[in-house]
């Protein structure tokens, strides 16, 4: 009987299995091509009637390894890695929604994403409605058209801080039988998988916390294999009926459970090109090996640096889900009892000024565009990554002017506070 194995494990040894011989460590197969004996073969992979390697675009063992323990520990069917969240966001949406689709989003969502969603992909064709993630269903119902092929959402949204209620998202999917699409980048599966929750589909920015160390950017795609598109298949003909640049292949049919996974490689991926190294893969899989000590350590000292935020007469609110009072530490308690993530938000009574101050009074957090890495890094969005909107317009865009977004590090949670404590003065 084999027995479930716990993330911990799944985090070190999941993945590549070397055989009797071989390394035990993950190879970077730094190749872009793959050798065969005849031409035959080669022409069965191409058929996609064999498993098996030969251009890095499509696959590459390092990749694949990376990738299957991602879907692994998110409990998912299939997964494939993508050169950043941005790719993986965009491939997501893309493998099920053609010209003149449309999806329903949480307005909360990554500066990024929605930027991707309702201006890149709208010269596409395909357009996004934004909702409020604290509206009631019969509101958010309201954002469904006869078009809607997918809901998207984020655990934790970036830098909102908004927890995701996700059973009532996944509800709302799929009474209008579509997909439920997460980006649970900010809580990782170590503190939240979405699939049990009622998710289709995850993705990540691997840029993040998976990564760890800000070496590499990536993304990742998992699929639940659970999302029925057959029963809806004139929605979603792109996997249910043939693909002609494909020699017709159905890929509900002959894929299963990793139809969707398949296509996106071997439709999009083929087409669009945006694979992640292997150098990449091989440094994502060594933040992964140590993703479940550290999630851990990086909630602890946030909370911490939450609870010394909100003790001070100079600090105007503080945003941390994990902290008892916030807004959504509710939904927080449901979903990711074990943390959240090490992502603060502040302000400060002096507003944007006194926030430009205490920035630069920092010793140890560093001011860098980059958030969930082992070391405390500092932004002010207002500042750097909506630099040119008015106080007025930020205010209209959901960002205080004074909002200050701290992660929190892996450092000793006494000396990330002292540094918080001189820079306050
Ligand atoms: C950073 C981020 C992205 C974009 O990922 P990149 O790897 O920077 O392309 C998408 N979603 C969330 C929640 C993020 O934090």
């Amino acid at each position: 009987m084999s027995r479930k194995q716990s993330l911990d494990t799944i985090c070190i040894q999941g993945g590549w299995k070397p055989k009797n011989g071989e390394p035990r460590v993950l190879p970077i197969y730094q190749s872009t091509t793959f050798k065969y004996e005849t031409s035959e073969q080669m022409g069965r992979l191409f058929d996609l009637e064999e498993d098996g390697y030969f251009y890095t675009r499509l696959a590459n063992p390092t990749n694949d390894a990376v990738a299957d323990k991602i879907c692994r520990l998110e409990g998912g069917a299939a997964a494939m890695l993508t050169s950043s969240g941005q790719a993986a966001n965009m491939y997501a949406v893309l493998n099920i929604c053609s010209a003149g689709d449309h999806i329903v989003c949480a307005a909360t969502i990554y500066g990024g994403t929605s930027n991707l969603f309702t201006v890149t992909l709208k010269r596409f064709g395909i357009e996004c409605t934004l909702v409020d993630p604290d509206a009631p269903e019969e509101e958010l119902d309201k954002a469904f058209r006869e078009n809607t092929k997918a809901v998207f959402g984020e655990t934790i949204a970036n830098p909102a801080l908004v927890v995701l209620d996700l059973e009532k998202f996944a509800g709302l999917a799929h009474r209008h039988n579509v997909p439920f699409i997460v980006d649970n980048t900010f809580a990782t599966p170590i503190n939240c998988r979405p699939f049990e929750w009622g998710a289709d589909i995850v993705t990540h920015s691997t840029t993040k916390y998976m990564d760890g160390h800000a070496m590499a950017v990536g993304g990742c795609i998992v699929d639940s294999g659970n999302f029925d598109w057959e029963a809806y298949g004139e929605k979603f003909p792109g996997l249910t009926t043939p693909d002609e640049s494909y020699h017709g292949v159905v890929y509900t049919e002959r894929f299963g459970k990793g139809a969707y996974i398949t296509k996106a490689t071997v439709q999009l991926m083929r087409d669009m090109g945006s694979i992640q190294s292997p150098q990449n893969a091989f440094l994502l899989n060594v933040g992964l090996e140590t993703l479940h000590l550290r999630m851990p350590r990086h909630c602890e000292n946030a909370l911490k640096v939450a609870e010394y935020l909100k003790s001070r007469d100079d600090v105007a609110w503080v945003n941390y889900p994990g902290l008892k009072g916030d807004k959504y530490h509710d939904l927080a308690e449901k979903y990711m009892p074990n943390g959240t993530c090490g992502v603060i938000s502040f302000g400060l009574k002096g507003g944007r000024a006194a926030a430009a101050e205490f920035m630069d009074r920092l010793k140890l957090a560093a001011i860098v565009t980059h958030v969930a890495d082992a070391r405390t890094s500092v932004l002010h969005p207002a500042s750097h990554t909506h630099r040119q909107l008015s106080d007025q317009q930020l205010i209209e865009a959901g960002v205080d002017p004074a909002m200050i977004r701290f992660s929190t590090g892996l450092e000793a949670s006494e000396d990330i506070i002292g540094d918080i404590e001189q820079a306050l003065g």
